[in-house]
């Protein structure tokens, strides 16, 4: 990222990246949350549990810039974090996390969505079908086009199920049959985690910034989001103290 005067975040990979490592993590109690948690975007109840790398400072958000990036501070500088990206990853990590224990309880809709597909897309999910099912994604063949989502992941809200399941079609489409199914579990993962995230033009109270900042900092401050978009730029103290010829 080559902005003048900001140095980009420390760069700190997701371990969920590279080819998962035989599971080392002892997996702290988390909760993904219901749907009429999340309708506003952000479901604050749920909780990477104890911070992964205590030694990253907490950092205080002061507001937003333009509805769309949070601006924080600590000690050591002011970060400028763009809050799609880190939800997003922030969902991500909560969803992977849940998967090693098992799988995601789905929502249950009280009248089902029935959506139209071409035929390949069909096809593309009910190959899928084992694995959507571990995130709670029900799907069933409803007749000519239509596929029928009887329960969905309960980081969705019911409005972003059918953009999802399109999206989800889609990435998958693009797996060939032989690929490790933790590729397509981190596919699935990164889909929802994106459809799920508060965009941007948004705007957030402090106790959303101050949520999104502190599971953040669970997920050891990964500076790239499950797509490859940075999620922190930051402003160096040093940089700060010497563009004002204090140093
Ligand atoms: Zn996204």
């Amino acid at each position: 990222m080559a902005i003048p005067g900001v140095l980009a975040g420390a760069s700190v990979g997701s371990r969920w990246i590279p080819p998962m490592s035989a599971s080392p993590f002892a997996a702290p109690p988390t909760s993904v949350g219901n749907a009429d948690a999340v309708l506003d975007g952000i479901d604050t109840r749920a909780s990477l549990g104890p911070a992964s790398n205590p030694n990253i400072r907490p950092m205080i958000p002061l507001g937003q810039f333009r509805d769309t990036f949070i601006i924080a501070i600590d000690d050591e500088g002011i970060a400028i974090i763009d809050q799609h990206v880190a939800h997003e990853r922030v969902l991500f990590e909560q969803v992977m996390e849940k998967l090693t224990s098992g799988r995601m309880e789905g929502q249950r809709l009280l009248t089902p969505l029935v959506i139209e597909m071409s035929p390949a897309q069909r096809q593309t999910l009910a190959q899928h079908a084992p694995t959507l099912d571990r995130f709670g994604l029900e799907i069933d063949e409803f007749g000519g086009d239509s596929l029928r989502l009887a329960a969905v992941p309960p980081l969705l809200s019911p409005s972003q199920c059918e953009s999802a399941v399109r999206a989800l079609a889609d990435d998958l489409e693009g797996l060939d049959g032989g690929s490790r199914i933790e590729d397509a579990l981190r596919r699935i993962a990164a889909t929802m985690a994106c459809h799920a995230a508060v965009k941007a033009n948004y705007p957030l109270t402090l106790d959303k910034m101050r949520y999104i900042l502190e599971e953040l900092r669970r997920t050891a401050y990964s500076s790239v989001c499950p797509h490859g978009r940075p999620v922190v730029l930051r402003l160096t103290r040093r940089e700060i103290e010497r563009n004002f010829q204090r140093i």
